[in-house]
């Protein structure tokens, strides 16, 4: 079991930060390169979603928060905002729901998760923020595949 727990501003540029740090968490369970770009790809969205959607005010310093914990070959994380959270849950799972059509999003983030992970649940509260798990479980175990 390993853990870890990462916080940076809500800034565009930290999309990439995220995803890379957590992909470099993940590489002792030996991911695939496949299984590794899903996670990238999860990850990315999800912290995204906090910088796009959490914190609509301008100024300030708004934080988005990533844990992480590994067990056997599973990778659990949680994106947290503390942003002004989603009404509707199910409604903002919807595929190609959006609230913002027109600034080219296409709605397909939560969807783009689900899809890539093996569990995925959200938890949100209007004015208190957004919470996203997910957990992707990698093919075999680190000492299988070293084999
Ligand atoms: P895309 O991800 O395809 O660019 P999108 O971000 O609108 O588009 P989803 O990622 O599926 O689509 O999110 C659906 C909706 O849920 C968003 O439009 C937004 O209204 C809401 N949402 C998602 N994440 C958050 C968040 N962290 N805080 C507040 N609202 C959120
Ligand atoms: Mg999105």
């Amino acid at each position: 079991m390993n853990r870890m727990k990462l916080c940076f501003l809500a800034l565009s540029e930290n999309e990439v930060f995220a995803r890379n740090v957590v992909a470099a968490f993940a590489l002792p369970l030996n991911p695939t390169l496949s299984e590794l770009s899903d996670v990238k790809t999860a990850v990315s969205e999800a912290v995204t979603n906090c910088i796009v959607h959490a914190y609509p005010e301008k100024g300030g310093e708004y934080w988005v928060s990533v844990e992480c914990e590994t067990e056997e070959n599973r990778l659990h994380i949680i994106v947290t905002d503390s942003g002004k959270g989603i009404e509707d849950v199910p409604r903002a799972l919807t595929p190609f729901y959006t609230s913002c059509p027109g600034e080219e999003r296409s709605g397909m983030g939560f969807t783009i998760m689900q899809t890539f992970m093996n569990e995925f649940h959200v938890t949100s509260a209007p004015k208190k923020g957004t919470r996203v798990e997910m957990t992707k479980c990698f093919g075999g175990t680190a000492e299988a595949n070293a084999r």
